[in-house]
Formats: structure tokens, C-alpha cells, sequence
């Protein structure tokens, strides 16, 4: 019989995105999950380890609803661009990345996340041109032992970036649009079969990692594709996580493809439910909104990721008011930037605001800690599992240190974390009842021996994409102005902020 060693944390105090709000309690811990919630000095088994959690406010471990771990690699290497320069820059992120690059670029997004108290997250992680059963269980490998909950979907899609957007291949000169005019074969079939296999063959508790699937904008997939994804999603029980009107120009291509908006559009082909989530969801309109509500999808809300990419503001407030769940994500290091999930609930929060001068409109303190935990749990479908600091949830917990300055001094538990934690305070995080960070350092990942592999790939992949990185700046200047003119067609309805439409 396995061994289920009780553990106590006492003299902290505690806060989730439900009922606890800042009080003194203890938590009685059984193995990875939690036993018990109650006053200080509560009544616990005599070999209960006890946790000294003086000074500290214990919050459940942030969910990031929505990253890209294998674009870790690509830290600061844009700054003006949009959706869709971001896209075709793609070929600078991991397209030559080998077995071992997809592995240490998983291990290093957990690494960043765990120290900033994530500790699950959906990675929505891209292998090109076509995923493999071997690469997933490397990325599904490298959260596994940095310790952290993963749902990995493979980025996938039968045709590339040029290709998906009407005559953009066309405003190409010829010398670029012949070197991006490339088609694999069988994209498609060759994904899922990987997919398949990788389903199949998967070796990781499904409570700490398991696949999803991740057909990535919907016109850039054909039909089927999409179909044969929800096929195998219905085979296997995987998610679908797909970006879905994330910027104005993939709204405007949709409706020009499919004479519909893309979440009707993804309806038709049968992919909405309850396991579907719509990343972005910026440039949706009420119908897209009551739709995914209605069939108990979910939405990835990433902020800072529509801040930086000038991709609008989303209508996160309709959404909760639909009843859609919504979860919050950093989205990846070339967009979202840090991958730090205090900063996004804290984005998710302020943006809420530019939609209306009614405060009663904006999301509060609560709405925004609960979001990016059981909202985003919800997202992961870990529900019930995660997300909570409540009897029956999995012991995912981060302590934060309340001497710090921004607790100093302390008034209000859930604002004070929301509006001025920046993860300065992450003292240790805990998951499943194991110390995964410990008076700030991370116990899992021996770091002088990361930054040494990083350092080692970064140098190769600077070398590697040369050529690419020529190509990129060749096609900057038509794709941005291409871009720029679609997004400036009329659309009816608008997200940017300070401009009237259609300017
Ligand atoms: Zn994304």
C-alpha cells in the first residue's frame, strides 16, 4: 500500500478565488492532496509533518490558460510587431529545435512559471512542420520534472501562415513568395496519425501532464482537418484549444472565407463544447459570445498578449456575464513576454476597465485571482482538481512571503495581491504536497546547469536561423502593409481602444 503521509501547514493565511479571503487557517495535507481546511490549530494525526507558515499568505497555484513553452527560447527578439508579423517570424522560433531543444524549452517555460507560482499550465507547444509522438513526451517530459501540471497540445495546421491569408502569396515578389509557398505532405494526415500515436503511447500521470489538441487558427486548417481533429478528441477524451478571432485581420479573413464569423464557422465542423477553448477571443461578437456559452467552452483571456500585439481589447465582462468560463493565460515570451501570471490576472483586471466608465462593470480583485486559478483550471479541464484551497483539491500551493514590502501593510488579502504582487513574493511553491521552489530557489532543476544548456542552444540557434532571419526582414515590410490594409476593413464590431472604427 502506497504510503499517504499527512503533512500540516499552520499559521499562514489563506485566500483562493472562493470563499477564503485572507484569514488565519491551517491546511491538513495527505499525500498530494488536501485533507483538510480549518481554523488555526486545527486538530491533526500525531505523525502530521508540521509546515511553519508564519508571516506567509497562501494562495492555490496559479493556471496559465494559454503559453507557447517552445517560443521560451525567443525571448526579446521582437518588439513592433503585430499578430501577424509575430506569424511570420515564426520561422526564427524552433524550426530547426532537435529532440533535446524541445525538451530543455519545456523545462525552461516551467522553470520560469514555477518561480513566479504557476503550476499548471496549457502549452500550446509547436514542433514544425508536423508533431511527433517522441516530441510530445520530451516537452510532457520537461514538466514532469521540474514538477508542474501540463496540458501539452501540439500546434498544428495543414497549410503555413502565406498560404492562409487570401492573396497575400500573391503581393509576395516572387524570389520570397517561392521560398514561403511550401507545402508538406499530407500535413494533416501525418499530424493527427502523431497524435494519435502520442495518445497511445503516453507514459505521464494524466494528472500532472496529459495531450491535448491544438489545430491553431482556423483558417489556416482546412475543414477536415478540424473534423479529424474533433474526432480524435472524442476518441481519446483530448481537449481542443485553437486561437479564435485573436486579431482583427484573422475576423476579417474568416468572414471572407466562410461568410460567417470563425466561431460559427467552428461550430459547423461540430469542435465547440465543453473541452474547447477558444484562446484570444478578442474580435468575437455577442452570438460567438452566448455560442461558446452555451455549450460550455471555455476562453484562454491573454492580456498582456493583446496589449503587446496591438490586437484590441476582448470583451471579457460579456463573456463572464454570458456565463462563458474564462481563464487567463500569459500566452508566449515573444508576445506575452514574461511568463508571470501575476501580471496577466493583474492585465486581465485593468483592461476589464477601458470597455465602460460603470465600475460595476469592472472585474474586481476576486473576479480576476478566480479567473486565473479555477477559471483557468477549468481551461486546463483539471476542474475540481486544481484551482482551490479546499478540502478534495490537489495540494498545488504558493506561500508568499507577507514582510515584503507590498504587504507592508497589510490591509486586504485578495487586492493587495492582485494590484501589487509582481511574484517578488513567491517565497516557496508547493505541488501535490512537494516542494517544487523553496525560499525563492527552484528544487527541481539544477539552474547554473539550465542557464549552461540555454546559453549552449541559444548560441546554435543564432548561427541556424541566419538565412531565416534575412528572409523574415525581406517579407516584414509587404506582409505588415498587406496586414495593416486588411485589418482597416469594416467589421462589425470593434475592439480597439482611442480610435473610432475603421481607421
Ligand atoms: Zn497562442
Amino acid at each position: 500500500m502506497t504510503e499517504r503521509p499527512f503533512s500540516v501547514i499552520r499559521g499562514g493565511r489563506l485566500l483562493d478565488g472562493g470563499t477564503l479571503d485572507g484569514k488565519h487557517g491551517d491546511i491538513l495535507i495527505e499525500g498530494d492532496v488536501i485533507r483538510e481546511v480549518g481554523p488555526a490549530s486545527l486538530g491533526v494525526p500525531d505523525d502530521a509533518k508540521v509546515i511553519d507558515a508564519t508571516d506567509q499568505l497562501l494562495t492555490p497555484g496559479l493556471v496559465n490558460a494559454h503559453t507557447h513553452g517552445d517560443v521560451s527560447m525567443a525571448k526579446g527578439l521582437g518588439d513592433r510587431l503585430s499578430l501577424e508579423l509575430l506569424l511570420n517570424a515564426s520561422p526564427l522560433t524552433s524550426e530547426t529545435f532537435r529532440l533535446e531543444d524541445k525538451y530543455l524549452a519545456a523545462k525552461l517555460a516551467a522553470t520560469e512559471m514555477v518561480l513566479s507560482g504557476c503550476t499548471a499550465c496549457y502549452d500550446l507547444f509547436s514542433e514544425f512542420p508536423i508533431p511527433s509522438p517522441e516530441g510530445l513526451a520530451a516537452v510532457g517530459q520537461g514538466y514532469a520534472d521540474v514538477g508542474i501540471r501540463a496540458v501539452v497540445a501540439p500546434l498544428m495546421a495543414d497549410r503555413n501562415f502565406w498560404q492562409a491569408i487570401p492573396h497575400l502569396l500573391e503581393a509576395l515578389p516572387e524570389n520570397l513568395r517561392s521560398q514561403v509557398d511550401k507545402t508538406q505532405a499530407n500535413p494533416a494526415e501525418a499530424s493527427i496519425e502523431a497524435c494519435r500515436q502520442a495518445l497511445d503511447g503516453w507514459t505521464i500521470d494524466r494528472e500532472q501532464v496529459r495531450l491535448a489538441l491544438a489545430p491553431t487558427i482556423p483558417h489556416h486548417c482546412e475543414p477536415s482537418f478540424f473534423r479529424a481533429c474533433r474526432d480524435l478528441s472524442n476518441d481519446y477524451g483530448a481537449a481542443i484549444h485553437t486561437h479564435v478571432a485573436e486579431s482583427k485581420v484573422q475576423a476579417v479573413v474568416g468572414f471572407k472565407k466562410f461568410g460567417k464569423t470563425l466561431t460559427a464557422h467552428l461550430d459547423d465542423l461540430g469542435v465547440i463544447g465543453p473541452n474547447f477553448t477558444a484562446a484570444h477571443a478578442v474580435w468575437v461578437d455577442a452570438d460567438d459570445i452566448k455560442l461558446l456559452a452555451d455549450k460550455g467552452a471555455s476562453v484562454a483571456h491573454n492580456p498582456s498578449s493583446n496589449l503587446r500585439l496591438g490586437a484590441g481589447v476582448a470583451p471579457v465582462r460579456a463573456m463572464l456575464d454570458a456565463g462563458l468560463n474564462v481563464g487567463v493565460g500569459t500566452d508566449a515570451s515573444t508576445c506575452g513576454d514574461a511568463l508571470n501570471m501575476f501580471e496577466a490576472l493583474r492585465l486581465a483586471n485593468y483592461l476589464s476597465r477601458l470597455n465602460t466608465p460603470d465600475p460595476d462593470k469592472w472585474l474586481n480583485a476576486k473576479t480576476a485571482l478566480s479567473m486565473a486559478t479555477e477559471g483557468s483550471a477549468q481551461v486546463l479541464g483539471f476542474e475540481g482538481l486544481i484551482g482551490r484551497l479546499q478540502p478534495g483539491f490537489k495540494a498545488d500551493i504558493v506561500f508568499l512571503d507577507l514582510r515584503r514590502i507590498q504587504y507592508l501593510p497589510f490591509n486586504n488579502a485578495v487586492r493587495q495581491v492582485v494590484y501589487q504582487e509582481s511574484g517578488t513574493a513567491v517565497l516557496h511553491v508547493m505541488v501535490g504536497g512537494r516542494f517544487i521552489v523553496r525560499d525563492g530557489r527552484i528544487k527541481t532543476v539544477d539552474y547554473d546547469g539550465l542557464r549552461r544548456d540555454v546559453d549552449r542552444l541559444n548560441d546554435r540557434l543564432h548561427n541556424e536561423t541566419q538565412e531565416a532571419k534575412l528572409l523574415v526582414s525581406q517579407l516584414e515590410g509587404v506582409v505588415g502593409h498587406f496586414c495593416v490594409a486588411l485589418a482597416k476593413q469594416p467589421y462589425h464590431v470593434h475592439r480597439y481602444i482611442g480610435m473610432p472604427p475603421e481607421t
